[in-house]
């Protein structure tokens, strides 16, 4: 398969806002993170609720989280996720890559694929505060 950015530059910028001031955060300042501990737990619920017949609604996905660094005192272990790295379009394949390079199995388990695909098809979304410029 082939594909290439015609100029080399994408033309969308992606813009955080920070989930507690709710505003932008700047480049350098700030970062997206998800806690692991979460996204174990998380693991377990769902194959509890996948053992137990499926019933009801099942567990909600551990969620990436956007904060400014003097906005937030994180609960480690985290994974993060510098806001100048993320970006573009580019910049979000990049990461995703590096994200997935060891283990692919607990990035599906977070809401990071559908970021990916509310960046791809709609340009970002409300609960990550993703949106194009
Ligand atoms: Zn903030």
């Amino acid at each position: 398969m082939f594909g290439r950015i015609k100029g080399g530059l994408m033309k969308h910028q992606i813009e955080y806002v920070c989930d507690k001031c709710k505003k932008p955060i700047p480049n350098s300042k700030g970062f997206l993170w998800i806690n692991l501990d979460d996204i174990a737990e998380y693991r377990i619920e769902l194959r509890v609720w996948i053992t137990e017949g499926r019933h009801g609604r099942p567990p909600l996905k551990p969620r990436w989280k956007a904060h400014h660094g003097k906005c937030v005192q994180v609960r480690e272990p985290i994974r993060s996720v510098r806001v100048e790295s993320v970006r573009d379009e580019r910049g979000l394949m990049r990461v995703t890559e590096s994200l997935m390079q060891k283990d692919a199995a607990w990035l599906s388990l977070t809401d990071w694929l559908d970021y990916l695909r509310s960046v791809a098809y709609v340009g970002g979304t409300e609960w990550f505060n993703g949106s194009p410029r």
